[in-house]
């Protein structure tokens, strides 16, 4: 843990755009969870296309898990606070993601994989974000990593902010995962009670806050818990400000747009119907995620 003294200084937030409740779903075999970032959204949040809250202690909320499915033209974050879950994928990879671990997927032209639950109770709750590919990128060969919550960087503010750097830069902890052409930066943020929180964020890439425990202040809009603050793309914001009046968790999520053509097909994101098409096509014949 770095323990930083100097903050790093914004001198005007951004403020809040709008506020999100997201919409409880299900996925895979019947995992119940709340989509926070939804499709009609992908346009204003590009390059993120999904985020996903899953959490609860009722084995039968999460149970089922993710069975054998496919994935191409993008990269999975997903990030466990509490929970065991297995993942097994085509390329040959296994791994098993616990409290506090990210695993981080770039599907690129295929993975089949699957995301298992390795407990029959108590909590399970997490994270799952999507983040797009440039068009340039969306059939490379995939990529994965695990990182244990041990293996995460982290700072530490002099107001006791806690910072797991999942991906990008803060307080000049560098993240464990560094993108060139999206840019993402991805943090766990944990402020006690009082505590104000600064991050740098360049005035084109898109950003939002997702609050998890308590609330925060944003420019002096209240974001409550389990919501989803878009942060406004203002050229006179340097990046933003959060505040805590008591105990808060929050993720702050930010990235470069692609403005690429986005067209979704469940699992498959890509830039054209027709490589919609050729993924289902390939899918179909056993050559997505068929070993190089
Ligand atoms: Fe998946």
């Amino acid at each position: 843990m770095n323990t930083i003294t100097s903050q790093p200084s914004v001198q005007q937030s951004r403020g809040v755009e709008r506020l999100i409740a997201g919409q409880a779903t299900s996925d895979g075999a019947g995992v119940k969870l709340t989509r926070v970032l939804t499709q009609n959204l992908q346009q204003r949040l590009d390059p993120f296309l999904m985020l996903d809250a899953f959490g609860s202690d009722n084995p039968d909320d999460y149970i089922a898990g993710f069975p054998d499915h496919p994935h191409r033209g993008f990269e999975t974050v997903t990030y466990m606070i509490a929970g065991r879950m297995r993942h097994r994928d085509s390329a040959g990879h296994e791994g098993l993601l616990q409290n506090g671990g990210v695993q981080w997927m770039t599907a690129g032209k295929g993975v089949i994989h699957s995301e298992i639950p390795q407990q029959e109770e108590g909590v399970m709750e997490g994270f799952q974000l999507w983040l797009n590919l440039h068009s340039s990128e969306k059939m490379r060969a995939p990529w994965y990593r695990d990182f244990q919550d041990t293996d995460l960087p982290k700072a530490r503010t002099a107001q006791g902010v806690a910072v797991t750097v999942i991906a990008g830069e803060s307080h000049g902890v560098q993240g464990a995962v560094t993108r060139d052409i999206t840019q993402p930066l991805y943090l766990d943020i944990h402020l006690p009670a009082g505590a104000r929180f600064e991050q740098p964020i360049p005035a084109g890439h898109n950003a939002f806050v997702y609050v998890y425990r308590g609330e925060v202040t944003v420019a002096g809009q209240r974001v409550p818990t389990q919501r989803m603050a878009i942060l406004a793309n203002s050229a006179q914001a340097d990046g933003v400000v959060i505040e805590a009046g008591a105990d808060a968790k929050v993720l702050l999520i930010a990235g470069r747009p692609l403005r690429e053509p986005i067209v979704q097909y469940g699992p498959f994101v890509m830039n054209t119907k027709e490589e919609i098409y050729q993924a289902l096509g390939d899918f179909r014949d056993g050559h997505l995620g068929e070993r190089a």
